[in-house]
């Protein structure tokens, strides 16, 4: 049966069906799989996660599992890392192909390439520049850091990551998201002044050779689709509404809405938070809406808001449901998979060098 036929007829399957046919086959197959899930993803695949996390903690689980397939239920980048970190003996299965991250895709090794040549003409990239880039990009651009002396970095280790880079050379080009390296860089004191922002469309990114020379921190004009929709006056209203609330925000969020925020952190540093607070003591967060509703969930006795009046969801987070999770295990039961997540050779050598450094100073 084709891939689309079987999903055809998990859709068509009564819901406790297919949920029963997944707990039955999860514990048939023990440790031959580890399932991890984002914080962003659905409730209901939550359910059946083996370990749920951020970026760089299912990275570090999936560097230290040995679990011979391993189902990764997020997006694209996630499993490819996931790839990067495992051995060859290990498959590494993203349930749908088609999850992927519209701010990995702003920017692709070409352009990066053509960024750093470019740069050549002005300055020594290999000699004055650090290559940063945020997990969430494809293995191409983690093994261009990992060529070019360069790093990968989360949300959660930013600010360490940086410290790194600029300890080994004076300039940092971080990619592909602008946000989180400016509002990382203005929490460490860097002022605006030694900042700029690279657009890939335009010859030398926009900038006079004087601006390249003078810049510490090049910043790649990137951004999450999701975490754009929030907004400094979203955070104004529900103060208006709710004293005393804390407004918590993910550093994709844009500076103006970090700078409103009460607390900027990370999705793990946004838990930990509204788990560490007093009872009664109210939220509205800037960051996807599952992690949001999971965590009104789980705290009954602390006020949690969603920061926008619109519904802010990761659209490609939200493909992989309890149909595709199915098919997966089926797959992995079976012994054959069709798609599993392959990074070429080259780019696994380079791309696992940078995640290490990464790795190390986590
Ligand atoms: S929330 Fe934003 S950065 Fe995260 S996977 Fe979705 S599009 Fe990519």
């Amino acid at each position: 049966m084709s891939g689309n036929a079987l999903l055809q007829e998990l859709y068509d399957t009564p819901e406790a069906e297919l949920l029963e046919e997944i707990r039955q086959l999860r514990a048939r197959l023990g440790d031959k799989v580890l399932i991890l899930g984002h914080h962003y993803q659905r409730e209901e695949v939550i359910a059946f996660a083996d370990i749920t996390g951020d970026s760089l903690k299912l990275a570090q689980r999936a560097a230290s599992t040995a679990a011979p397939y391993i189902i990764f239920c997020g997006v694209h980048f996630m499993a490819e890392t996931a790839d990067i970190l495992t051995s060859d003996a290990q498959t590494v299965i993203l349930p749908d192909l088609a999850a992927g991250c519209s701010m990995a895709d702003m920017a692709d090794d070409a352009q990066v390439n053509r960024c750093w040549q470019e740069l050549a003409d002005v300055i020594s990239p290999d000699e004055t520049v650090t290559p940063v880039t945020y997990i969430n990009s494809t293995a191409a651009l983690k093994s261009f850091c990992g060529e070019h002396g360069g790093i990968v970095c989360t949300s959660s280790n930013c600010e360490r990551v940086l410290n790194w880079a600029w300890d080994r050379r004076e300039k940092v080009l971080f990619f592909p998201d602008q946000h989180l390296g400016e509002n990382t860089a203005l929490a460490m004191g860097v002022p605006e002044s030694d900042m700029i922002i690279w657009d890939p469309a335009k010859p030398l990114g926009g900038h006079t050779p004087e601006a390249i020379e003078k810049a510490r921190m090049i910043l790649w004009k990137g951004f999450c689709s999701v975490h754009q929709l929030f907004r400094p006056e979203h955070a104004a209203s529900m103060r208006e509404r709710y004293p005393g609330i804390e407004i918590l925000a993910h550093p994709e969020c844009s500076r103006a809405v970090c700078e409103t925020a009460d607390f900027t952190g990370s999705t793990e540093a946004i838990i930990r938070h509204v788990e560490q607070a007093v009872s009664g003591q109210a939220f509205a967060i800037a960051t996807e809406l599952n992690l949001v509703n999971r965590l009104r969930q789980q705290h009954p006795d602390k006020p949690v808001y969603f920061l926008s009046p619109t519904i802010c969801m990761c659209s490609t987070m939200f493909r992989t449901d309890p149909q595709h999770l199915l098919a997966a295990l089926r797959e992995v039961e079976s012994g054959h998979v069709a798609h599993p997540i392959r990074v070429s050779a080259e780019d696994s050598l380079w791309a696992k060098l940078a995640l290490d450094r990464m790795l190390e100073l986590a």
